[in-house]
């Protein structure tokens, strides 16, 4: 009883999925299993997958940039793989710090042209945090804004960042946050922004977002300040549970990290990178460099993203019952990871969740 209470991830139907089952009765899902922590607790996800019997093939790919005609690219084989099968799940890329390679996540959201992330976050029931009753659903902009990648030295000690905001891209990630929230049951939809200072950029998606409200009647639409929301947020969220927050990239990366913070951290948030062809599922969190290796990290969230896959795949009944599992096993409390106040392994926390199926 005390487990269905958490409105499942299982609810959360994103986008339309293209692919069809293989003459054994299985899917093929593409597999990044990523950097730092992505090893193990992608192992964990396919422990538990095989136990639970998921009619699923991992197709694992290697993301690991190569150069091509003097340009860093990502295989062909990881491309092909995911244009093949219309879906992936994908650990943790790390990315060097202000230099190097561009960041492969940008590249994989840009290559499949996966325009929104769609980042719930809910209290796990029997959890303790200082909050019992989150249940946000945040829409992120998933292609531009702060991160199109365009800077420049202007001269020596003077860069410059540029900030692109297209109204096609505000449209797309726009009227996919009100369909969502149809999709889901939710009646308003809110977008975030800096229109106060950021006039023409966060202008125009403000714009756009009270057009495109305009296509969707029966959705009550408001705005609101970022600064605004996250005090808010921090002091109360639950005016936030029958709301979609739809907003620009930075403020959805910075938010939903936030978001995390009021449930238990980063160890229990997933997300969905959805486009009209492709869709990549994987946690909020990045590679954990510091606790890689060690068995110390919380598969939850990865988990969870799987959730959300199978979910999109229209594979629910697998995915209910593993997520009863997980919650199960986090509830009782007794074999959880560190971040959560325990002090099992990856490992052996994959383990209960299975004992828990
Ligand atoms: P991070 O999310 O990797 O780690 C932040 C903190 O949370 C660390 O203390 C870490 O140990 C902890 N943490 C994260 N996931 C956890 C888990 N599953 N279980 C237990 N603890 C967990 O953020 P960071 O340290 O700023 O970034 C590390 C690298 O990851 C960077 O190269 C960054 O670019 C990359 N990154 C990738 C993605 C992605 O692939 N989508 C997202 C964010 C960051």
């Amino acid at each position: 009883l005390m487990q269905s209470q958490t409105r499942s991830y299982a609810q959360d139907r994103v986008g339309g999925f293209k692919g069809k089952k293989g003459s054994d009765g299985k899917y093929t899902v593409t597999l990044i299993e990523g950097d730092g922590i992505g090893p193990e607790i992608s192992q964990s996800v396919k422990d538990i997958y095989s136990a639970a019997n998921v009619p699923i093939k991992w197709e694992t790919v290697d993301v690991t940039p190569r150069l091509k005609d003097g340009k860093t690219v990502i295989p062909d084989e990881a491309i092909e793989s995911v244009n093949k099968n219309y879906v992936a799940l994908k650990g943790p890329l790390a990315t060097p710090v202000g230099k190097g390679h561009v960041s492969l996540n940008l590249t994989l959201r840009r290559t499949f042209n996966l325009f929104a992330n769609v980042r719930p976050c809910r209290s796990i029931v029997g959890f303790k945090t200082p909050y019992d009753n989150v249940d946000t659903v945040l829409i992120r902009e998933n292609t531009e804004g702060e991160y199109s990648g365009i800077e420049h030295v202007v001269v020596d000690g003077v860069v410059q960042s540029i900030k692109l905001i297209t109204r096609d891209a505000c449209e797309r990630v726009l009227r996919f946050a009100f369909q969502h929230a149809d999709a889901i049951g939710r009646k308003k939809v809110r977008a975030v922004h800096k229109a106060t200072i950021m006039k023409m950029s966060d202008g125009l998606f403000l714009r756009t977002a009270h057009d495109v409200a305009k296509e969707f009647p029966h959705i009550e639409f408001d705005a609101e300040l970022l600064d605004n929301t996250c005090l808010k947020m921090v002091t109360d969220p639950t005016p936030y549970n029958d709301k979609v927050l739809v907003m620009p990239n930075l403020y959805g990366d910075i938010l939903s990290d936030m978001c995390a913070g009021l449930i238990g951290g980063l160890g229990l948030t997933p997300s969905g990178n959805i486009g009209d062809e492709c869709s990549i599922f994987e946690a909020v969190h990045g590679s954990a460099p510091d606790i890689a290796g060690k068995q110390l990290a919380n598969p939850t969230a990865l988990l969870l993203s799987s959730i959300m896959m199978l979910q999109h795949m229209g594979l629910n009944e697998y995915a209910e019952n593993i997520q009863q599992a997980i919650f199960k096993t986090i509830a009782e409390g007794k074999t959880i990871t560190g971040d959560l106040g325990g002090s099992a392994k990856t490992y052996e926390y994959a383990d209960a969740v299975i004992k828990a199926l």
